[in-house]
């Protein structure tokens, strides 16, 4: 903490000053740990609730810190973004994850229940790089595999009030037939109608409302709001994912709703690729 401008109680705060200390020095540390190669990815499932099959999975990056071990998303994707790292860092996650995406089709060709598809988290800030579609195409083609294997997600917050210069590069990936997933759906008091406007094929309904799902029977203005959005969304041709599905009651209602696709630690928690071989899920109708 500075010393100028007299703020006592940040003074007076040695765990403040601990974790400012520890925040400059992840900040300066990032660069480094990219060319080091310390970051690393983990996938985590994403179910189809109809028939409990897998059809794709997300990409979350971490990072083996040599210092404080095992670091997630949330200590350092906002630092990165802050710094601009966020650009290199997330074509680096978009480069890796592509190279799995085309090593699982090749294993599961012909077996999987659908085409399967990984995917990939896009930070404001790379949406606004003009280097995104081309990057995007260049990584494609580099792995050999057609732009179907691959789907953004993009938070709500992201894109409300969105003019037509940052949506462009979206809709440009969209026609290629890159899916665009609307992440966090419901956090971001967004226009519904805008919904309309959007290059988006999939909402992902944050994780609040899959808690409001805890009891069965679930509370029924939950589920009154739930099943609005999904047949507000199947309406509009969207595909509803649900997110942070921790228990089968969860499951079960979600599916009765009308959701589509599941993500969660009730089917598998994010781990390494080698995991996502693995296929054979837990039936989610039990
Ligand atoms: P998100 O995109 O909303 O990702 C879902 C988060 O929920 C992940 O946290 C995941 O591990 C966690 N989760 C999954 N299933 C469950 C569950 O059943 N219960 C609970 N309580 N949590 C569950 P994680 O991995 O810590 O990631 C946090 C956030 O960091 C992500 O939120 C995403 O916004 C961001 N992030 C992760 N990877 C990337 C990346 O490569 N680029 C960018 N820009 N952001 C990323
Ligand atoms: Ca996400
Ligand atoms: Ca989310
Ligand atoms: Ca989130």
């Amino acid at each position: 903490a500075k010393s100028a401008g007299g703020n006592r109680s940040e003074l007076a705060d040695p765990e403040a000053d601990a974790r400012a200390i520890t925040r400059h020095g992840l900040t300066t540390a990032l660069p480094t740990a990219l060319e080091r190669g310390e970051f690393f990815i983990e996938y985590q499932p994403l179910v189809h609730l109809g028939d409990g099959s897998v059809r794709g999975a997300e990409a979350l990056v971490r990072w083996l810190h040599p210092q404080h071990g095992v670091l997630g998303p949330d200590r350092f994707i906002p630092l990165a973004e802050h710094t601009g790292l966020i650009v290199p860092l997330g074509r680096w996650v978009l480069e890796e994850s592509i190279r799995q995406a085309r090593a699982w089709r090749e294993r599961h060709a012909g077996q999987a229940a659908g085409p399967l598809r990984i995917n990939v988290n896009l930070s404001p800030c790379q949406l606004t790089h003009p280097g995104l579609v081309q990057d995007t195409v260049d990584i494609l083609e580099r792995a050999g595999v057609t732009p179907d294997a691959l789907c953004l997600e993009v938070t709500e917050s992201a894109l409300i009030g969105a003019d037509d210069d940052l949506l462009k590069p979206l809709r440009r990936l969209a026609e290629m037939g890159v899916d665009i997933a609307l992440d966090d759906f419901g956090t971001g008091y967004s226009n519904l109608a805008n919904l309309r406007r959007l290059p988006v094929s999939i909402l992902k309904l944050d994780r609040s409302f899959t808690q409001g799902m805890q009891q069965f029977p679930a509370d029924p203005v939950d589920l009154k709001i739930v099943e609005g959005i999904v047949s507000l969304a199947h309406s509009l041709d969207l595909a509803v994912t649900v997110e942070g599905v921790e228990t089968g009651a969860q499951a079960e209602q979600l599916r009765i709703l009308g959701c589509d696709t599941a993500q969660g630690w009730y089917y598998a928690r994010p781990g390494p690729p080698e995991r996502l071989h693995d296929l054979a899920l837990v039936d989610t109708t039990g």
